[in-house]
């Protein structure tokens, strides 16, 4: 899918905003799951948690500091994930990665996420964009070592 160059003002615009006001930006005291990730090619350090219910995200946050890349790809995650399911967040994060390394999914809605698929033509910006997802991901595992990009 090409993306004309509108909308790719519209994303950059979203991934500013993102990135100059990050949501949910904190660290969670009752979080009852938590990883840290590293992506040692930019220097991105950040730290997810969650608080899970069952097999319900019920609250995600992050703290740390990076490019504005992962910056805004945390601030989206943890808005998109807040009140889904494990298995919802897993098709996302499964999507997420395709969307970034291969080609774009015909079958997952990424709703406001979309806005991630223009970093698939900054090939040095993927680990950046992926970094959250990863981190989360190892998170809901039980994953205590650090989430390296490499
Ligand atoms: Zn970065």
């Amino acid at each position: 899918m090409e993306i004309d160059n509108g909308l790719r003002e519209l994303y950059q615009e979203v991934i500013f905003d993102h990135n100059r006001n990050p949501r949910n930006f904190r660290s969670l005291p009752d979080s009852n799951r938590s990883a840290a990730g590293h992506n040692p090619l930019c220097g991105d350090q950040l730290t997810v948690f969650a608080k899970i219910d069952g097999d319900t995200v019920v609250d995600v946050t992050f703290v740390g500091q990076g490019c504005a890349i992962s910056t805004a790809s945390a601030s989206l995650m943890t808005e998109a994930i807040k009140g889904k399911s494990i298995s919802e967040f897993e098709t996302l994060y499964k999507g997420i990665h395709q969307m970034l390394t291969e080609s774009h999914p015909e079958n997952v809605d990424f709703g406001k996420l979309e806005v991630l698929s223009g970093v698939r033509e900054f090939p040095a910006r993927v680990k950046c964009a992926s970094l959250a997802w990863h981190t989360l991901h190892n998170a809901l595992e039980g994953v205590n070592e650090i989430a390296k990009t490499e």
